[in-house]
């Protein structure tokens, strides 16, 4: 079916050294409102001259920004913060049109990258370095100073499509970089507004620039000599192929992959406290968090009890357009990505397991060209089975009944993701069992999407994460800068060393 194309559809433009520019003799790429299916905009498909002048801008501004002190680098923060504060509304709309998650979800996806830029605003005390008189030997000083490299880029997905460069941007550029940013080529309108509030701000021309592209404009990011690192968040695939790329070119590299989570449930489980939070981590933005939950793992007398709360607790999700009040479920961002969804249920169920509620059908009156996919409990789910393995990155959810939490725990450690796991228990021990011994990044303790905020690392391990470093947290810093140390000593007239005693 032709999609309505509205004629005034505007093309995205690149922000690159204080000024919108065109993305000329490129092609464009239709961005569709997954609720409807109408093109909202063009996305211009950046090639190589569009990279390397982004690139030589924010390098031309680097020695300035650099020079500024950290304490006027925040103040652009500072008002950042409230320009972003002051749109909140107008930019969660602007997710749910090109992404599809509820507004309620979009709002509290601005307030995380709001988060980020408060955090950032701390930045002269985040990043001060420390020092010890005497500390070489009697007489010489040594101290630390974090200094900033020059260029960075971040590469980004689609399923956060405003908070997730607030992991970066705003650390990058407080502690002194200047900035390339490539948003997924999928939803890129938030960040065009967010550039224009940017603009607003008065940040010198070059400190922030944007890219749009896809493909083409990372890979030019990648390899261009002047980047000094990349910050990548996508799937599995491209972050370990982000990784090895970047490395081979000397950049510095941090890559969060894809993941398959799993929630425990213990037969002590308080299913009434808690079934809310397990719901969200389901079915919330369809799916499409990588702190998404999609294997449940109940241990023993849990299997029933699990089983029939979420499909009891799923009767009330209504699915819709995420503008709509009182809507839960949205769809999900593509046709393409509802196709592989409807996919992956079909392969599920050929290789035995139970649809104990299956979304394969879901239709959305209202909204007929809708990418929906109702939500799903696939039960009886084995480990050998793809939709345990895979990430489906949809409102699929696995059931995979355990014996003991030994068993539970061997299963999360055995999967090629490790980005987080949560347990429903009202036992310390078994708590203190799960956090100590499962090898994931981020754990939830009566907890379903273990988010960290933007004061703590948002971790990840395995093949859900390439590097050491992570986004957020006191890694900022470290990630963002270069420890220099200075080892110092005086001498007298006469040559003899200053030390503390009597000279
Ligand atoms: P994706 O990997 O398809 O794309 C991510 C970004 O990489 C986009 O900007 C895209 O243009 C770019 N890209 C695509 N191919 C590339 C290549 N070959 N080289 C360089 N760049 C390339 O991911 P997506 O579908 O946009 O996002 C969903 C995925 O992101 C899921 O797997 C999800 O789990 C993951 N994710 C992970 C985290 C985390 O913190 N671990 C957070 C959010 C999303």
């Amino acid at each position: 079916m032709v999609a309505t194309v509205a004629s005034d559809v505007r093309t995205l433009r690149n922000f690159v050294g204080g000024r919108w520019v065109d993305a000329d003799g490129v092609s464009t790429q239709e961005i569709r409102n997954p609720a409807t299916d109408e093109v909202v905009a063009r996305v211009p498909l950046t090639g190589a001259a569009e990279v390397d002048a982004a690139v030589q801008a924010a390098q031309a501004a680097f020695p300035a920004w650099r020079a500024t002190p950290p304490q006027e680098r925040a103040r652009y923060f500072f008002a950042l913060r409230q320009k972003l504060e002051e749109h909140k509304d107008e930019l969660a709309r602007l997710i749910v049109t090109e992404m599809g998650k509820t507004l309620d979800d979009a709002k509290g996806e601005v307030q995380r990258g709001i988060d980020n830029v408060e955090t950032a605003c701390g930045i002269p005390s985040l990043m001060m370095g420390y020092g010890l008189e005497d500390g070489a030997a009697r007489g010489i000083d040594e101290e630390v100073v974090f200094q900033p490299l020059g260029v960075f880029a971040a590469i980004t997905p689609y399923n956060f499509p405003f908070m997730i460069a607030f992991w970066f941007l705003p650390y990058a550029v407080a502690t002194g970089n200047t900035f390339v940013l490539k948003p997924s080529e999928l939803d890129p309108g938030v960040q065009q507004r967010v550039f224009e509030l940017i603009e607003e701000c008065g940040f010198p021309p070059g400190v922030i620039n944007l890219l749009n592209g896809g493909v083409d404009a990372a890979t030019g990011l990648l390899d261009h000599p002047l980047v000094k690192g990349v910050s990548f968040v996508g799937s599995t695939k491209v972050a370990a192929a982000v990784y090895a790329r970047g490395a081979a070119n000397g950049k510095r590299v941090q890559a969060s992959g894809g993941a398959k989570n799993a929630i425990v449930v213990m037969p002590d489980a308080n299913m009434d406290a808690y079934l809310s939070t397990m719901m969200n981590s389901f079915y919330g933005a369809a799916g499409q968090r990588c702190l998404a939950n999609s294997l449940v793992l109940p241990v023993g007398g849990a299997h029933a009890a699990a089983r029939d709360r979420i499909v009891e607790a799923a009767r009330s999700i209504r699915l819709g357009d995420g503008l709509e009040p009182g809507v839960h479920l949205g769809p999900v961002v593509s046709a393409a990505a509802r196709d592989r969804i409807v996919q992956a249920i079909d392969d599920g169920v050929a290789e035995g397991a139970e649809p104990v509620l299956d979304g394969r059908n879901a239709h959305v009156p209202e909204r007929p060209k809708g990418y929906f996919v109702g939500p799903t409990l696939l039960d009886g789910v084995t480990p050998r089975m793809g939709v345990y393995k895979d990430e489906i990155f949809g409102p699929v959810v696995g059931m995979t009944p355990v014996a003991d939490l030994d068993e539970a725990i061997a299963l999360i450690n055995a999967a090629e993701y490790g980005n987080a796991a949560s347990i429903f228990t009202e036992s310390g021990g078994a708590a203190r069992k799960f956090r100590y011994d499962v090898e994931t990044g981020n754990i939830g303790i009566n907890v379903g999407v273990a988010a960290p905020v933007s004061a703590f690392p948002f971790s990840g391990a395995k093949r859900s994460f390439f590097g050491t470093l992570h986004p957020q947290g006191r890694d900022v810093v470290r990630f963002y800068t270069e420890s220099k140390v200075v080892i110092t000593r005086w001498t007298t007239g006469d040559g003899s060393p200053v030390t503390g005693v009597g000279r």
